[in-house]
């Protein structure tokens, strides 16, 4: 079984709902006179973007970018490319910004620019986690659910080689499925 391969739960299925709550009700005060124009950043985020605007009382869109940051699974590179980008425009629009974890800060910083570049209203940044030991630029979510360590996780979005998205909770994995 899957869980089998997972050391430790860091955060439960439950926490992570309860908070996805608290996030839902702050955002939906923050954009309750806009339309906000909601990006998730694929795939990482599905999972998290999916509870998130069911917590939101507001009218929303929603969209997707897919971004690859060049490097391979474990190290962020800092060179972004676009793999999928919005449908739709953003100029004018008050666009948030939803993330599974911040690491480097990379790729996010790269997002933020790019929006601000194509003339969106505001920018913001809600993740799920944030490891702020990682971080190559100065780059702060405007709301964050967890600290995590500087620790690989995985689950509810978060993958290791494509596995585990699909977990519930976060967790870490046992030395040996890196080992193979
Ligand atoms: P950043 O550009 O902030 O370094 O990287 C963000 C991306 O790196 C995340 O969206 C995620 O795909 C990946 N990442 C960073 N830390 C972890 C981690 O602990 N576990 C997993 N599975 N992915 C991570």
């Amino acid at each position: 079984m899957m869980k089998d391969e997972i050391k430790e739960v860091l955060i439960s299925e439950e926490e992570i709902q309860t908070k996805v709550r608290e996030l839902g009700a702050n955002l939906s005060k923050e954009y309750s006179e806009s339309f906000p124009l909601v990006v998730g950043v694929l795939k990482g985020a599905m999972p998290f973007m999916s509870d998130l605007i069911k917590r939101m009382d507001i009218h929303l869109e929603v969209d997707f970018m897919d971004v690859s940051s060049y490097g391979n699974e474990m190290v962020s590179s800092g060179e972004v490319k676009i793999i999928k980008d919005l449908n739709t425009s953003v100029e004018g629009r008050d666009v948030l910004i939803v993330e599974d974890i911040i690491d480097s800060g990379l790729t996010l910083n790269y997002l933020v620019e790019l929006f601000h570049y194509r003339k969106a209203k505001s920018v913001k940044v809600v993740t799920l986690l944030d490891k702020p030991e990682g971080r190559k630029v100065d780059l702060t979510p405007d709301l964050a659910g967890f600290i995590v360590p500087d620790e690989f996780v995985v689950g509810y979005g978060l993958d290791f080689a494509e596995r585990y998205r699909n977990l519930p909770y976060i967790g870490v994995l046992k030395p040996e499925v890196y080992q193979g």
